[in-house]
């Protein structure tokens, strides 16, 4: 079961602080943010290149495999010598020419739902990574954009299901990017492993209110480690989760 914790974007060397403590509290997979997708291309995009020594040393203190989102061809590029697994964000998700990118490597790909993408489509989009030799592709439902907007967008529970009975791929739950709050998080989270999700990709950071990018909806440790415990407390008494 992917359980994928860690900063939304890595900003210093906190990142490889988060990484030791989410380690410590279950997450198999560290997620961290290089080079952000913005709705505004005036806001702060990431660190970029100077990540790289940070991916680095994370690799070696924190060891866990590290999962971080491209967005073009020639970030794949980039990252690939740094990378374990590659996100493929909602807004790439129906980019099918960077989708087959992807299913030319030869790492996992976490593949995002796109925000206006029908649960069909999604598979379909899977579908074009897949046909490409990349069979290791998991999905994952991250909310979709409805008239709703109390929630910064509208988690699909539905989508975990659908999503099992249409293909073989496993599909892991996004509650930070799903609900964009913070208190929202958790019960979203066991809503979708109850539904049968097989994983979590959830942001955490150790100081949420001064994060650079989705703060608002990042867990602390403190809060991860609850959240771990209820997570195994569930898949402790639904019988489909895998
Ligand atoms: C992210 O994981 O930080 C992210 C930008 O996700 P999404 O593509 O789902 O918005
Ligand atoms: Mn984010």
């Amino acid at each position: 079961m992917y359980i994928i914790a860690g900063p939304c974007s890595i900003e210093n060397e906190n990142f490889i602080d988060i990484g030791k403590k989410v380690k410590k509290l279950g997450a198999t997979h560290l997620r961290g943010g290089v080079f952000k997708p913005r709705s505004s291309p005036f806001r702060w995009h990431g660190i970029g290149l100077e990540a790289i020594p940070l991916l680095q040393r994370a690799k070696e203190e924190v060891s866990l495999p590290l999962v971080v989102e491209a967005m073009s061809p020639q970030q794949i590029e980039i990252l690939y010598p740094y990378v374990d697994v590659f996100q493929c964000g909602t807004r790439n998700a129906t980019n099918t020419e960077f989708l087959k990118e992807l299913g030319r490597q030869d790492k996992p790909v976490i593949y995002k739902r796109g925000m206006a993408q029908t649960i069909e489509e999604f598979v379909m989009g899977a579908d074009f990574i897949l046909n490409e030799g990349n069979q290791d592709v998991t999905l994952c439902e991250r909310g979709i954009r409805t008239f709703e907007t109390y929630t910064r967008n509208t988690f699909d529970v539905s989508c975990i299901a659908a999503v099992h009975e249409l293909c073989d791929l496993p599909i892991i739950a996004d509650p930070s990017h799903g609900t964009g709050k913070r208190s929202l998080v958790h019960p979203v989270a066991l809503a979708a492993i109850a539904a049968g999700a097989d994983g979590l990709i959830v942001e955490v950071h150790d100081d949420p209110d001064k994060a650079m990018t989705d703060g608002p909806q990042s867990l602390t440790p403190q809060e991860f480690e609850k959240l771990m415990y209820q997570i195994n407390r569930i898949k402790g008494v639904v019988d489909h989760v895998r």
